[in-house]
């Protein structure tokens, strides 16, 4: 496994540049040949069919399994650093009848501080000051298990936002959503961009938010299969192949 940093390149700006990665678990081969780069601030999507490797890739990025190939991070004044990653998961379900609030999930998060003794009142502020990041000062004291889909995709945003990242990495963070609510994540994803100036690499299944939101797509089913503007991976013939002629995912 090759996991490494590099300067200058990407015209300056922070990247991930990822080369020739290939994840073999057991004797399965879920990824291979993977060439695929994130400049600064930039949205990329990640689209394919289930079982296609996509989750596995972020996880090849987050160093959570093993590879081959290159993940090479640069990032201007972090040199020789680590990049921080933020990382939403695909979103783990809640007991509506589960007594623990955001304000506890932060606590468990954050501090070593058992939840059960609340939190202090300077850890409060620090989590309303995550919390106001996604507009959700309001949220803080529902239980996680009553939130709406997207209500709980700003708070996990939030946790990953904390400390703000140089990348931020979100596994399907739009099941599960609303349509009016997938709007509202979207809204909020490229504000938060802006806003911090960092790259935001996430998969999909929903392909209506593409032309408007991201600057990159690259379909993958267990290698690249196309990869360019929205517009030009929705009209491809491997899109078509891999979504029309299947009937769909
Ligand atoms: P996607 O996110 O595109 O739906 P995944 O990355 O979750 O795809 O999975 C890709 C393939 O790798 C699937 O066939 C899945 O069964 C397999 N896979 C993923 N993780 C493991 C694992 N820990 N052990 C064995 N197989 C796995
Ligand atoms: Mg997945």
């Amino acid at each position: 496994m090759k996991l490494f940093f590099h300067g200058g390149g990407c015209g300056d700006s922070c990247c991930l540049r990822v080369q020739d990665l290939s994840v073999k678990i057991g004797n399965d081969t879920i990824l291979h040949d993977v060439d695929l780069h994130v400049h600064c601030s930039q949205l990329v999507a990640l689209i394919g069919p289930n079982g296609a490797g996509k989750s596995t890739f972020l996880k090849a990025v987050l160093g959570h399994v093993d590879h081959d190939g290159v993940i090479a991070f640069s990032s201007p004044g972090q040199r020789d650093r680590r990049p921080r990653i933020g990382y939403v998961p695909q979103s783990p379900t809640f007991d509506p009848g589960d007594p623990v609030s955001v304000a506890d999930l932060f606590a468990c998060c954050m501090s070593r501080r058992p939840a059960f003794l609340g939190l202090s009142k300077s850890m409060r502020k620090t989590v309303l000051e995550c919390l106001e990041r996604v507009h959700g000062e309001d949220l803080i004291d529902k239980r996680v298990g009553t939130l709406s889909g997207g209500e709980l995709q700003r708070v996990l945003l939030a946790l990953a936002l904390e400390p703000l990242p140089n990348i931020l990495i979100l596994d399907e963070p739009l099941s599960g959503v609303d349509v009016e609510g997938m709007s509202v994540l979207m809204d909020m994803l490229d504000e938060i961009r802006k806003t911090y100036d960092l790259s935001i690499l996430m998969t999909t299944h929903d392909f209506s938010m593409l032309e408007r939101y991201a600057d990159q797509v690259v379909l993958i089913d267990h290698t690249v299969l196309a990869q360019g503007t929205p517009q030009e991976v929705l009209t491809s013939e491997p899109f078509a192949r891999t979504f029309h002629r299947k009937g769909g995912m």
